[in-house]
């Protein structure tokens, strides 16, 4: 049997998150009436003149130095033209041939804890083109035009991912840092990321590239892994049957889970790609992308390692409280409230993620603020209550049934019980209604005991409504029962 390697590299599409286009002043808001956001230059009517938008420029540097990469002095629009009834213009305006990101390189984080280095091959900005709409016309198309002239970045990896979750995992990569840098709002759903995946295998050990199939279009982290496992079973089916991979461009089918041809490199077009005259080249001066360097956050990388160095968490944990700014800046503010990184990572990641999965939540939405969270985590390290009473705490917390933990605890009476006194009648107690328990604990072989107490310590917690300390209820009703013997 022959053993196969996949390759893949990813062109990763990012909607930039600035207020206006790229190249006019027309707004980006998403979701608007149609064609009420297109202006003449996002149309390129004649004799309109585009204007490059700064904020464009400052945010695909700061993704540029994000990843280390080159920024280059100079770099050029070109136009690459098509027809398409979204692309009025006949071109869209694009960088080829000097981007204005030079090579750089992403740490990504992977499912075991351990990290990979994928290099970035290049970064370029370009212009989005308007939308077909097919679905709202009856044997008509509609062209909704308010993304035409929407700003791009389109990161260009090199091929070095070897499997599906490392794909994934570097699309989470950039996910993370274009989040982080604030210069995209990352939402796969609604197209502001979305990826082309480029796909080959190659016999385990050969050095050159094997031929690859370029996947279109795959907006979801699961569809990535989804097209690139059917792609690979598909081009190791092909060869080993004697065929051969064609370079061609496929579209994944999420229904179908499959992958279908959509053109081959034959028909593939020629866009004439050439610089375009009505847009001077970018000039960068040095201090410029300093001041950016300057500015930057804390990212992801930097975030996780300092997670794992200076508050010990573990590689996983690190990864996964550092992968969005708003999980990172919720647990570190868990954290300093209660002062215990490991519980409020136990917390943040246990009860809070589970309550927001449930209802499909984000973060930011959390009914239970971080200052909360943490001055709960407070009273289960000093006591004040048990762990079982911390969850109920929290839901009433999520509920928004009081202010604080201390409400809560106050309110429902969670306190923790500690005077050994009280506990003691309550023990009294149900040794005197547990006759036959009793009998049984004291025929039992002593290393059986251990087990049967148990059932006491249930029916203690029962009667203190959850607020007994449980290792104090052990150790007097074993010191009790013992006594009967
Ligand atoms: P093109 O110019 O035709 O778009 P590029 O050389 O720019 O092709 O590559 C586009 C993407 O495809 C890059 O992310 C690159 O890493 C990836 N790629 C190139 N060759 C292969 C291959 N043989 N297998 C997998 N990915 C590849
Ligand atoms: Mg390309």
């Amino acid at each position: 049997m022959m053993q196969w390697e996949t390759v893949i590299g990813l062109e990763v599409h990012v909607q930039l998150a600035t207020r206006s286009k790229i190249f006019s002043g027309a707004s980006t808001a998403f979701g608007a009436e149609p064609n009420t956001q297109a202006c003449a230059v996002d149309l390129g009517l004649p004799g309109v003149l585009p204007v490059l938008n700064e904020a464009a420029v400052s945010m695909a540097v700061q993704f540029g130095l994000a990843v280390h990469a080159q920024i280059p002095e100079v770099s050029v629009f070109d136009r690459k033209n098509y027809f398409y009834p979204d692309l009025p213009k006949g071109y869209q305006t694009s960088q080829m041939y000097h981007p204005i990101v030079g090579p750089g390189e992403v740490e990504v984080s992977l499912e075991d804890g351990s990290t990979k280095p994928i290099r970035i091959h290049h970064a370029h900005l370009e212009e989005d083109a308007g939308k077909s709409l097919h679905e709202d016309f009856h044997g008509m198309t509609g062209i909704d035009l308010n993304r035409a002239g929407t700003p791009l970045l389109e990161i260009v990896s090199e091929p070095d991912m070897r499997n599906a979750k490392e794909a994934a995992a570097f699309l989470k990569a950039i996910h993370s840092i274009v989040t982080y840098l604030g210069i995209s709002n990352g939402n796969m759903a609604e197209g502001s990321m979305r990826c082309d995946v480029n796909v080959s295998v190659r016999p385990q050990g050969q050095a050159s590239l094997g031929t690859r199939a370029e996947v279109k279009n795959v907006n979801s982290f699961r569809f990535v892994e989804r097209a690139i496992a059917f792609e690979v079973e598909r081009q190791i089916e092909l060869i080993e049957d004697g065929g051969k991979v064609i370079q061609e461009t496929r579209l994944y089918d999420p229904e179908r889970d499959e992958t279908r041809s959509m053109r081959t490199k034959e028909e593939a077009n020629d866009y004439r790609y050439f610089p375009c005259p009505d847009l001077l080249p970018v000039v960068l001066d040095q201090a410029y992308v300093e001041h950016l360097r300057g500015q930057l956050p804390e990212l992801p990388a930097a975030k996780r390692e300092r997670f794992e160095r200076e508050l010990g968490l573990s590689a996983y944990d690190a990864g996964v409280l550092s992968a969005s700014r708003d999980m990172a800046e919720y647990f570190e503010e868990v954290k300093t409230v209660c002062g215990d990184a490991k519980q409020a990572a136990n917390w943040v990641q246990g009860e809070l993620s589970g309550a927001l999965n449930r209802e499909n939540l984000v973060i930011t939405q959390s009914p239970v603020s971080a200052r909360q969270l943490g001055e709960l985590v407070s009273r289960v390290m000093d006591d004040t209550i048990s762990g079982k009473a911390a969850k109920q705490v929290f839901q009433a917390l999520w509920n928004g049934q009081g202010h604080s933990a201390d409400d809560v605890i106050e309110a429902q009476g969670l306190k923790q019980v500690t005077d050994s006194g009280a506990i003691e009648a309550m023990i009294d107690q149900v040794i005197a209604d547990s006759p036959a328990q009793v009998a049984q604990y004291c025929d039992a072989e002593p290393e059986k005991r251990g087990k049967m107490i148990g059932y006491f310590v249930g029916q203690v917690m029962k009667a203190s409504r959850g607020t007994a300390n449980p290792q104090q209820v052990n150790g007097l009703l074993k010191e009790k029962l013992d006594a009967l013997l």
